[in-house]
């Protein structure tokens, strides 16, 4: 496949992959040159592994460019002549909800705010949801309910480098957005101090000042700990917490039973280590504490995330320049993707869907009547775990999504979509899931089309596109539009990314996360803008919470939260945690990292890292073949003996199919996360 003709020689854009969204300059010829942009503060001239070589899916001899129907290639009127014709059917027979939408947090803002007005206003089906529930729900949730408002990082990544300490729990920025590093590095050079909460002794950790291990599923009982000693030896902001946040009372109360020794035995973090963390914090000036999936992903993540979140109330940081509370969001357009209608909660602008005002203004920009708005579906796994059952929807529309390797429980997954009545699929390649597909529909990629995306700090930014895509293959946008004029003659689909970011300010004006100021040329100027940006004069929000918090009374909110222990526990049959996680050469599901040659030739198929202690037991050496047997599946992977982790974890990484037909559905019950990071295995030797 060639290139693609070029359209703009060093178009300046953004990485593909991760929420850093590194800025790069890209140049399509016989080849793709990345150059690293010096001038978006996030990388300032660094890229990592995968954003070097983000050119290869460009180019690659799998790319699909027609589009297939059951298994033969058709032209594109026939393929969504019969897309619609079976939805038609399908609806008839089972209203509306007979069919469901899924999406992805790696869609451009236009694209998750094009299928959600999709979903709701031509198909008018309450099933919509996407691949983000599994990313950032927890600490969307737990920000939400503290601050009346989640943005990711709600203070650009640079003021981390003027802090005196930062602790990450469960985040390996070393690994997964390498770039993000020189910004601990740059505070820890002026003496500031990292704490690294993981039970890994990952690259991140190695860097650490200092590291918690806990076992798996027990972060929440170590953020406790860490409270009751910032409570006991005076670490309280008490002028801070009178001013400006509510509820504390309910919590020194309740952290109160989790003295250190306790906390100890339950995580096996020693006191004197919890003592030199709060050390560490209490003593600094400015402060950040940040959560990623490893302490998210639990059937408790929203709680773990509340008991990080009170820990930073109490010393104060939040909307306080300099320190804060953040979530280090997971996938390119993770918090893009969160704003703007995929999910099955939410309408644009980060508006609820059950909020008549919100439903009125939302119905207005449509020119619909806010009756016509269906109201809110499942959550990702339970709208998975529905499809093709009794009263689930019998068809799924997929876009930017690979559910067979990244949901959990995923043989099930598999299953139900192989239930379905119509299964349609947009992808660049044939994913796993899109071998499942009735319909596979080839899309265009990153460098092939301009849209915005907002990066982990709500910094909306544009990418810019650098070359013609290769005959064949359409747009995302183009095909909802291909869709929509089919099921009801609609119009209000342009396929012009820039016309739909302008009805996208608009939906979402007078929202919380409110784009109605910014503009596709406001972003090539400023090199972003922060949400809320309320109008084209405002110069947006780099700090949303200096002066007051989101909330009715501007107050933060302490919750009390208790910890539990996983959903699922080791025993006699089952001995070992398994934890799963990200490698540096890949991303996500590895769709497009699994293509790229000089990715795989870091790391090509899924490996079992394991203690010496055990691997002794077990009589296994690196490079040894190991079969991982858990209650809801096996899998197989190569050895890798390493003492950075905990003997009574095994750690998988989640970028092949495999890990995540074991991994548990346990669902938070507030933000329907499933329990990604900790279940019980036991090993056997493979063969
Ligand atoms: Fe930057 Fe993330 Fe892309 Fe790596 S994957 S270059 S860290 S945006």
């Amino acid at each position: 496949l060639s290139a693609g003709t070029p359209v703009k020689a060093g178009a300046a854009t953004h990485c593909p992959y991760c929420a850093l969204q590194c800025g790069m300059r890209v140049t399509v010829g016989e080849t793709v040159t990345i150059v690293p942009r010096q001038d978006v503060p996030a990388n300032a001239g660094g890229l990592c592994q995968k954003g070097w070589t983000a050119g290869e899916p460009l180019t690659s001899g799998e790319r699909l460019t027609t589009p297939l129907l059951y298994g033969e290639a058709a032209t594109w009127d026939e393929a969504l002549d019969v897309v619609a014709e079976r939805i038609r059917e399908i609806q008839r027979e089972h209203g509306p909800d007979g069919v469901a939408v899924f999406g992805g947090g790696g869609l451009t803002n236009e694209k998750a705010y094009q299928l959600g007005k999709f979903a709701r206003m031509v198909l008018r089906t309450s099933q919509i949801d996407y691949n983000g529930r599994f990313c950032m729900s927890s600490a969307a949730a737990a920000a939400n309910r503290a601050f009346g408002m989640d943005r990711g990082l709600p203070f650009p990544i640079t003021d981390l480098a003027a802090a005196d300490a930062v602790l990450i729990a469960g985040g390996n920025v070393a690994e997964t957005m390498p770039p993000f590093v020189r910004h601990l590095a740059a505070m820890r050079d002026r003496g500031g101090r990292l704490v690294v909460v993981d039970p890994r002794a990952t690259a991140t950790a190695g860097q650490a000042d200092l590291h918690l291990q806990p076992t798996p599923g027990t972060d929440l009982a170590l953020a406790l700990g860490l409270l009751h000693i910032v409570i006991a030896e005076g670490h309280v902001d008490e002028d801070y917490v009178t001013r400006r946040t509510s509820g504390f009372d309910a919590v020194r109360t309740s952290v109160a039973a989790w003295w250190p020794e306790r906390v100890e035995r339950i995580t096996g973090v020693p006191v004197a280590r919890m003592r030199l963390a709060v050390e560490m914090l209490g003593g600094a000036a400015r402060a950040a504490i940040l959560t990623g999936r490893g302490a998210e992903q639990h059937a408790k993540g929203t709680d773990t995330v509340s008991a990080f979140i009170n820990l930073a109330l109490a010393l104060g940081l939040p909307g306080r320049e300099g320190s804060g509370y953040g979530c280090v969001t997971g996938q390119g357009n993770g918090q893009g993707g969160r704003e703007h209608g995929q999910k099955a909660d939410q309408l644009p602008g980060y508006r609820r869907i059950d909020d008549p005002a919100a439903r009125a203004h939302v119905a207005r920009v449509w020119g619909i009547a806010p009756e016509d708005l269906p109201g809110p579906g499942r959550s990702a796994y339970e709208l998975l775990e529905s499809l093709g059952a009794g009263g689930g929807p019998r068809a799924l529309l997929l876009f930017g999504s690979n559910p067979v390797v990244s949901a959990p429980r995923a043989g099930h997954v598999a299953e139900r979509l192989g239930s379905l009545d119509l299964l349609v699929v947009s992808d660049l390649f044939m994913s796993e899931t899109a071998a499942l597909a009735d319909v596979v529909l080839p899309t265009t990629q990153w460098a092939e089309e301009s849209g915005t995306v907002t990066n982990l700090e709500g910094r909306v930014l544009l990418r810019r596109q650098a070359a013609v895509p290769p005959a064949g293959v359409r747009s995302d946008l183009e095909i909802l539009r291909g869709l929509a004029v089919r099921l009801r003659g609609a119009e209000g689909f342009p396929t012009d990314p820039r016309e739909v970011f302008d009805e996208l300010r608009r939906a979402s004006a007078g929202g919380t996360a409110d784009y109605a100021g910014i503009t596709y040329e406001r972003i090539a100027a400023e090199t972003g803008v922060f949400w809320p940006c309320p109008a084209e004069d405002h110069p947006g929000t780099p700090r949303p919470f200096l002066d007051r918090f989101a909330t009715p009374d501007g107050r933060a909110r302490f919750v009390p939260v208790e910890h539990r222990p996983p959903r699922e526990d080791v025993d006699g049959d089952y001995p070992l945690y398994l934890t799963t996680g990200r490698v540096l050469a890949h991303y996500q599901s590895g769709v497009q990292t699994r293509r790229v040659a000089a990715l795989n030739a870091v790391v090509a198929e899924a490996f079992v890292e394991l203690h010496p202690d055990l691997a002794e037991r077990m009589e296994v050496s690196s490079g040894d073949r190991l079969r991982v047997v858990g209650r809801r599946g096996v899998t197989e992977g190569v050895a890798r003996v390493n003492p950075a982790i905990r003997a009574d974890t095994v750690f998988m990484p989640f970028h092949w199919p495999g890990v995540n037909l074991l991994t548990n559905p346990a669902l938070d019950p507030v933000s329907r996360m499933p329990e990604f990071k900790v279940c019980a295995v036991r090993l056997e030797r493979a063969g």
